[in-house]
């Protein structure tokens, strides 16, 4: 009988083990840390083994694949030892590929993963279609695949599971943009990261079909390094294309094969340049899936947003307070400055990853009133904006930035939490951050 082993136990290393288990696979499940309870109960209800707290070398080292969650790095010295060990090591993702046979459009870029992948998943199930969400995003795929029956998955994929994946077809593949993150797990080599990325188009055929930003330099130039059967599609705020999606005359317009699509883009729920590309690669998807011009323009116009995602909280005595959260390198707060119309209090802040803040100098000069910088060492935003913005102070808590920003800002003025940075300094996570944003706002 084959031997699964699988490398962490969060949502996707119980998802791959269940999966494993109803294939009939002898299957064990190892985590370095602990597994919450939740995860738990799951195994036990599938009779699967499982360690927590370290890993045995003899109970993994004999394994016939090993499926390793996308946060364990690639050096980890059981992923190393693997390898020495010529055990196969796959993705979730690559796993569950080999048992579904459903439709699979697949979303990766640095930014706006979360954002496309809800906004397609939104509009195919408004069209009526059989659709589960997948991948970085809400249950685990491989988990669903074992126990529900969707005739279209739409899955979001970070670099990391795509570098767990080589059989894997996706029908449909976005990739919405590549800007330098995790270069960490990359040896500080951008390309690598880029190739990653690129991943998501492997196995493609000519009847599938690739949809891409052709205002990304970097996504352009190596795609003319590599053979991409599929058929391309891109999207542009530039220039018109031929096949794929631009704007012009105010509107967002798709062109696929005989038929068109467009819709002003004052129409689009979303605002700011970034959420048109997004909204862009969804129009897309829906033309090719077929689905009818007014449920795109339905969709586009009513999808609510993301959590922490540039999420309106409220606004007190005309002053409105954004969560942008996830904001969490300088690309994505480029774009969410970019996006607004009246003047900002920012705060920004946190674990800086080598960042490069030059990219902001301008936006901030034009649309920044004043920074709040929440974060344990906040030197760098200092040395880098002191000179560009009157007013730079200092906050320890989400509390204490948001009675601050409410202090400096005046009546038509935005609060807007993007803070460019992780969030591990002062908090769990990113979803802790907004949280307490927006508990502060409300307390205000
Ligand atoms: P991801 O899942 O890739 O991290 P999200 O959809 O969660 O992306 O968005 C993360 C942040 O990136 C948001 O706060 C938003 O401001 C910004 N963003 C969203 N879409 C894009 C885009 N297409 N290009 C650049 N930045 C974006």
């Amino acid at each position: 009988m084959k031997r699964v082993v699988v490398l962490g136990g969060g949502e996707s290393g119980v998802g791959a083990a269940v999966l494993a288990k109803v294939k009939g696979c002898e299957v064990f499940l190892s985590d370095f840390s602990s597994i919450d309870e939740e995860s738990k109960e799951m195994l036990n209800k599938y009779d699967i083994p499982f360690e927590e707290g370290g890993h045995s070398r003899e109970l993994i080292l004999n394994a016939s694949e090993i499926i390793k969650s996308p946060g364990i790095p690639e050096t980890a010295p059981i992923v190393a030892d693997a390898y020495k060990c010529n055990i196969p090591v796959i993705s979730e993702i690559e796993f569950a590929g080999r048992y579904d046979n459903a439709k699979k459009i697949c979303i990766t870029g640095s930014n706006g993963k979360t954002t496309t992948t809800s906004i397609i998943y939104y509009l195919l199930k408004n069209a009526g279609l059989n659709v589960g969400l997948g991948g970085n995003i809400g249950k685990s795929y491989a988990y669903q695949v074992a126990t529900e029956n969707y005739d279209i998955y739409v899955l979001e994929l970070s670099s990391f599971q795509l570098d767990g994946m080589y059989d894997f077809k996706a029908d449909i593949a976005v990739l919405l943009n590549i800007t330098p993150d995790h270069l960490d797990r990359y040896n500080h080599d951008f390309e690598e990261y880029i190739k990653a990325k690129f991943r998501i188009t492997q196995n493609m055929q000519p009847e599938d079909c690739f949809i891409f930003c052709s205002d990304d330099d970097i996504t352009l130039s190596h795609l003319n390094k590599i053979v991409v059967q599929a058929q391309k599609l891109p999207f542009s705020q530039n220039k018109i294309v031929e096949n794929g999606a631009f704007v012009s005359d105010n509107k967002l317009q798709v062109k696929y094969n005989n038929s068109e699509y467009s819709m002003f883009l004052e129409e689009l729920s979303l605002q700011g340049k970034h959420n048109i590309y997004n909204s862009m690669a969804a129009a897309i998807t829906g033309k090719v899936m077929n689905i009818q011009n007014s449920v795109i323009r339905e969709s586009l116009s009513s999808f609510k947003g993301v959590e922490h995602r540039l999420e309106k909280v409220l606004s007190i005595n005309n002053i409105e307070f954004i969560n942008d959260s996830k904001a969490t390198n300088v690309n994505s707060t480029w774009y969410a400055l970019e996006s607004m119309t009246k003047p900002v209090i920012w705060i920004a802040g946190g674990t800086d990853k080598g960042n490069d803040y030059s990219p902001l100098f301008d936006l901030v000069k034009s649309k920044v009133k004043a920074l709040i910088c929440m974060g344990v060492d906040n030197a760098k935003l200092h040395r880098d904006f002191d000179d560009k913005i009157s007013v730079v102070v200092d906050a320890l808590s989400a509390k204490e930035a948001v009675e601050k920003a409410y202090e400096l800002a005046e009546s038509g003025d935005v609060v807007l939490l993007s803070p460019c940075c992780a969030s591990f300094d002062l908090f769990k996570n990113y979803e802790d951050r907004g949280e307490q944003f927006k508990r502060a706002v409300k307390f205000l």
